[in-house]
């Protein structure tokens, strides 16, 4: 199959990501996208087990070239789809998070660059479990909830606490991240707290307004640094004018435009890993939202396939292998 839609029409075949090739065994693979069909860490409303499936189907709307940018991410990187990250046992949470991190510890070792569909926000902590082998990674996390929530009804671990558990564990550095877009009701004042405790960065939609998206990028940039950074995107992070298929959708959101301004501001940092969580298909007969996740894990894609073209340039150059 041919991402080129000039010599394939792109209704046609199979739907993988973005009409990559479909390469479960990774070989050859500089980036990997996968799905996470999982729900099993939601508080609420349920869905985005559908979530990879529909997104894969959408996302047979992404063309070869960013117009904006120019980047032409299958052109700089071998991009595949390496199939879902399917949980062995996917009604016991801690099973169901187990397997998930050991088919990223094997993207991992594969030396091979994972962008991950969910799935609820609960499956980018065994993301990280996989990913932050080497020290804590700083995290630019696009959302209404800050996700560094306590105990739910008995249990540590559920969409609205990755963040909490990953500082814990040591996967996340709390003073590099920087949560953005935070709003809506909430049940307890402090429910955020160790956000700010922490050292997070945490810019509720009111302040983002207020300082304006250039002021906002500064402060992704000045927060992140040159340090190696997961990017994870809640779609309940855009107002649900652009994504009602969501389980917590919160009301004045950011824009889908922004929210690509801001992920193709990341080109230069040294992006290691990204996800795009809680499109759930079921709340959306549209298809909106999962065009809007597939859009946003393309825009992701550019700015990762940069990255790792900059760090294989670093590494030439170190080694003394680059003539040119
Ligand atoms: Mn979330
Ligand atoms: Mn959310």
């Amino acid at each position: 199959m041919s991402q080129d839609p000039k010599l394939q029409p792109r209704y046609s075949g199979i739907p993988t990501f973005m009409r990559t090739p479909f390469v479960p065994e990774l070989e050859g693979l500089d980036i990997a996208l996968v799905g996470v069909p999982f729900d099993g860490g939601v508080t609420n409303r349920t869905g985005t087990r559908h979530g990879p499936r529909e997104v894969r189907n959408q996302s047979s709307l992404m063309r070869t070239i960013n117009q904006a940018t120019g980047v032409a991410p299958f052109e700089l990187v071998n991009v595949g789809d390496a199939g879902d990250a399917v949980p062995d046992s996917p009604f016991e949470l801690l099973a169901a998070h187990a397997s998930i991190e050991a088919f990223f510890r094997r993207i991992k070792a594969a030396g091979v660059v994972p962008i991950a569909a969910g799935g609820d926000h609960s499956i980018t902590l065994p993301i990280l479990r996989a990913l932050a082998q080497e020290g804590p990674l700083a995290l630019v996390h696009f959302d209404a909830h800050c996700d560094t929530g306590d105990f739910y009804l008995g249990s540590r671990f559920h969409h609205g606490s990755p963040f909490k558990v990953a500082a814990e564990e040591g996967l996340i550095d709390p003073t590099k991240t920087i949560q953005i877009g935070i709003r809506g009701s909430v049940t307890d004042r402090d429910i955020w707290k160790f956000s700010y405790d922490s050292g997070m960065r945490v810019i509720h939609i009111e302040e983002f307004y207020q300082l304006g998206l250039d002021a906002v990028i500064a402060e992704i940039k000045r927060v992140v640094g040159a340090s190696p950074v997961y990017v994870t995107f809640d779609v309940d992070g855009l107002d649900p004018v652009y994504a009602p298929g969501t389980g917590t959708p919160e009301i004045g959101g950011f824009t889908t435009f922004e929210a690509q301004q801001m992920i193709r501001s990341l080109a230069g940092l040294d992006i290691v890993g990204a996800d795009v969580v809680e499109v759930s298909p079921p709340f959306d007969p549209s298809g909106v939202t999962a065009l809007t996740g597939a859009t946003m894990m393309f825009e992701l894609l550019c700015v990762s396939a940069l990255a790792l073209q900059r760090r294989r340039d670093a590494a030439d150059t170190h080694s003394g292998n680059d003539g040119g």
